[in-house]
């Protein structure tokens, strides 16, 4: 794990030195889980993008995409259950600085109790060998029933404080049950805090009455909202599915793993409305879906996994995650829920707007139910460069750094390299990038020695290196050196495009994943 904790370290400073992922506000000595897309990084995101959109709105008929606000009505939050269940207790250390929940730190003392309770009562068994009888050792030994009696009390007012809203009373127990700061050993506390995940801020002159708005905390609510939208005006009939990318928001707490846990980051998510009963049928033939449009991409299948939710949310009944291998461990980089008629039941109650769809085959109406695909952009960012970084150790000892992006979504496709800086040699260089930069994004490169330039391509992650020299003016051909294997080949100008397009086209991949 320590090796892994290395090479994530490493893949950061990569990221950071080749123009892929910046600290926000670097100059200022940045802000904190807020990231910025470089030059290269922000090529990667848009084909990683483009990907998912033409997978979602090319390969299926049914479904369609939409672009809505961040800012949306207030009571939105509140029907979707976000303003009243996205909400987190927080108290600080003075001394350490550091933050905690509350509702955690309280029942991290319930289970100590519970502990005392298990070592006396191991300690017993182990006394009293085969004679032992535990449920009349735990009903009769004082020690055991002090303990016991202290978890009940606290349970009984940590639950009512909870149930009450009362922050004081949270601090309270903190104070009485003399819970030290993990890391300072101290109990100056400050007060406890709601913390709602949630972003917000206002709109409107305050004159006016300014009212409280929230940064959209996840994108699917603003295709719930515009679920009678669509489907009026293009028609749609059940089973039909609505896209959407855009910016999300969350003030996590505990934001770190670079850009895995991110405050403002990007969704690419679809909800697929089906007939109450069949969305079992449909959150299954999702799950594969999706998992081969991961896998499509060739980084390695055992590097992903389901992950199946055992407890699930209120209202889905059923819950997975993808998970891929970080360099952290298998962790979520996309879940899909079958969320029932849950979100488009509550804003119908909460909206007053009946908010259904007439099934002319079953001739009856009804609220149609919800399977839910939702991928973060940057965590899918993060396993494509993840899964790409290598570190080679060429014949000679020298270590080359590659990033094994898949051709499709890599930044740059192809670098086109005059072996020398005259002789006409970038001049010819020049012809042969214009002929292919409206397809590809080409980059010209003419310093430095050839194999300084091959490096910093491969840092980059280009598939293809094309050199130009002195017998390119004579016979009209090139050198093509792949990055992957390092082969190098002469192949004539005129058969560039046929060689490099085969990999490099979206239309390829999307049929394999068909
Ligand atoms: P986690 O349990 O890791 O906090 P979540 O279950 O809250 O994630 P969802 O609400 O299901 O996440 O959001 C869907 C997707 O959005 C996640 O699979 C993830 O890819 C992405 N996502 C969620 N929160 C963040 C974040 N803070 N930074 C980056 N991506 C995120």
């Amino acid at each position: 794990m320590a090796q892994q904790e290395e090479v994530f370290k490493k893949l950061i400073s990569h990221c950071k030195e080749y123009g892929f992922v910046f600290p926000s506000s670097e100059i200022y000595d940045g802000l904190g889980a807020v990231y910025d897309y470089g030059q290269n990084g922000v090529e990667l995101k848009n084909n990683i993008k483009k990907y998912w959109w033409d997978s979602m709105t090319l390969l299926n008929e049914n479904v369609v995409g939409i672009d809505s606000a961040i800012f949306m009505h207030p009571t939105i939050w509140k029907a979707s259950g976000h303003v009243d269940a996205f909400n987190d207790p927080l108290i600080d250390n003075k001394d350490s600085k550091k933050r905690y929940r509350a509702d955690v730190l309280i029942e991290e003392q319930i289970a100590k109790y519970e502990d005392k309770m298990n070592k006396e009562t191991e300690k017993a068994a182990k006394r009293f060998g085969d004679a032992f009888d535990e449920q009349k050792f735990r009903e009769t030994n004082p020690r055991v029933l002090e303990n016991e009696a202290k978890k009940e009390a606290l349970h009984t007012r940590f639950a009512k404080a909870l149930n009450d809203g009362n922050l004081e009373e949270l601090r309270q127990i903190i104070i009485d049950e003399e819970i030290v700061c993990p890391v300072s050993g101290t109990k100056n506390w400050t007060e406890v805090r709601q913390f709602n995940l949630m972003f917000s801020t206002e709109m409107g002159s305050t004159a006016e009455g300014a009212a409280k708005i929230y940064l959209r905390p996840e994108t699917a609510q603003g295709i719930f909202v515009n679920f009678l939208n669509v489907q009026k005006s293009g028609r749609m009939k059940i089973p039909f599915g609505i896209a959407q990318i855009g910016k999300a928001f969350r003030n996590e707490i505990v934001a770190r793993q670079f850009i895995f846990r991110m405050r403002e980051f990007e969704q690419m998510e679809m909800q697929f409305f089906v007939r109450p009963g069949e969305e079992l049928t449909w959150f299954e033939k999702w799950k594969q879906t999706r998992m081969r449009w991961h896998k499509a991409l060739g980084l390695g299948d055992k590097k992903y996994r389901f992950h199946d939710h055992d407890k699930l949310a209120h209202y889905a009944n059923a819950a997975t995650d993808i998970e891929f291998e970080m360099p952290f461990g298998f962790k979520e980089v996309e879940g899909i829920h079958s969320r029932t008629d849950f979100d488009l039941s509550s804003h119908e109650k909460f909206s007053g707007k009946r908010i259904q769809f007439f099934d002319p085959e079953l001739n009856q109406s009804y609220v149609p139910y919800v399977i839910e695909t939702s991928i973060g952009v940057d965590r899918m960012f993060l396993s494509v460069l993840a899964g790409s970084y290598f570190e080679e150790k060429l014949n000679g000892g020298e270590t080359r750094v590659v990033l094994k992006i898949p051709p499709v979504l890599a930044p740059v496709k192809l670098a086109v390299l005059p072996l020398l800086k005259k002789d006409g040699l970038p001049e010819k260089a020049r012809e042969i990038m214009d002929n292919l930069k409206f397809e590809y994004h080409c980059q010209y490169d003419e310093k430095d020695s050839i194999g300084k330039r091959y490096r910093r391509q491969d840092a980059i992650g280009t598939p293809y290196c094309i050199t130009v020299d002195h017998d390119s003016l004579v016979d009209n051909q090139v050198t093509i050196r792949y990055r992957d294997t390092m082969k190098q080949e002469r192949v004539p100008v005129a058969q560039l495009e046929q060689i490099i397009s085969e990999k490099l086209s979206m239309k390829n991949l999307l049929k394999t994943i068909q």
